[in-house]
């Protein structure tokens, strides 16, 4: 069964509704409602953005099909659908190729189209502050938001990677065809004793440490002490603003990131592709924190 909870913004004369949602599962933790909210009334259009929470693989590209044959303009895909949203459209975008997963489905000409606009999100969040020494960077997790990390440090000029997952077996079939579209050497390791002891970053691409699990450190956490004094720690998690990860990252006195700007990166993007209207992220950014002050 389709539930979910709607956000409307109709303060504006514009004839036409943008019609918007996410699909996952769960979707208790999700900030997109809010960051829309923001992306309708800064672009000045009429808007509505539905969550959908679809337990099932097989009514995902059912939920997805239905959606955008009947109006919607735009799905953003989140955890755990990234990669079924990948080989469920027909077109994909080059980022999508490139990270071998989606986070945005649109119609374009009425064929499914796969964007995959997380890729700008991290890489904005990311490319003013990592400083390449080592050229080695280890990606904890080797799901959708994995992927896209490897792709966005490729490009970045780190010219090794590390993933570091809890089950070497699964994540070698995982990654079979992804590591072939990048540059850097990928190795994929279960023991992170195994990873190269000086690194220019460290990426959380797991969930462990996502609201209401706050106090849980993802496996190979230990890698913090493997960042260079000059390097960075990303937490890809955005609630809470702070995970147990980024603050001993703080306390090693080593440059941290979450996910938020990537978040609202990754929405201003996809809301430009079917809108054609240009969005300043930092202006949403700015936004939704005081939003949050004021609630
Ligand atoms: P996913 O496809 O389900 O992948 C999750 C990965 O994390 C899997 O490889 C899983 O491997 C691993 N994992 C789970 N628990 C772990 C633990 N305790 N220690 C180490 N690895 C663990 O999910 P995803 O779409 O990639 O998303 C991952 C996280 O990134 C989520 O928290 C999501 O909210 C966040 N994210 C944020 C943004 C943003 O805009 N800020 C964008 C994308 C994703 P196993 O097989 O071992 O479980």
């Amino acid at each position: 069964m389709i539930t979910g909870s709607d956000v409307y913004s109709q303060k504006f004369l514009v004839t036409e509704m943008y019609k918007f949602g996410l699909i996952g599962y769960p979707l208790g933790h999700t900030f997109s409602p809010k960051i829309f909210e923001q992306i309708f009334k800064e672009a000045g259009v009429n808007g509505v953005y539905r969550i959908f929470e679809i337990p099932t693989r097989r009514l995902f590209y059912q939920t997805c099909i239905e959606l955008l044959t009947n109006g919607f303009h735009g799905l953003n895909v989140t955890i755990p659908y990234k990669i079924d949203a990948y080989y469920l459209a027909e077109e994909k975008e080059i980022e999508a190729v490139k990270c071998q997963n989606a986070n945005f489905l649109y119609l374009k000409d009425g064929v499914p189209v796969a964007a995959n606009t997380d890729y700008e999100g991290l890489r904005e969040t990311i490319k003013n502050e990592l400083k390449l020494h080592s050229g080695s960077a280890a990606i904890i997790g080797y799901g959708g938001a994995a992927r896209t990390s490897a792709a966005v440090l490729d490009d970045l000029g780190i010219n090794t990677i590390y993933f570091v997952v809890r089950d070497l077996k699964k994540a070698k079939y995982a990654l079979q065809d992804h590591s072939g579209n990048l540059k850097a050497e990928v190795n994929i390791v279960e023991n992170p004793a195994s990873v190269a002891s000086q690194l220019d970053i460290l990426i959380n691409a797991s969930p462990a440490g996502m609201f209401p699990d706050v106090e849980k450190l993802p496996h190979g956490h230990e890698l913090l002490n493997n960042v260079l004094p000059d390097g960075m720690v990303v937490d890809l998690i955005y609630n809470p603003p702070e995970t147990k990860l980024l603050q001993l990252a703080r306390k090693n006195s080593l440059k941290t990131k979450n996910g938020l700007y990537m978040l609202i990166v990754q929405a201003v993007k996809s809301f430009e592709k079917v809108a054609d209207i240009k969005i300043e992220p930092a202006t949403i950014l700015r936004a939704i924190g005081e939003a949050n002050e004021e609630s």
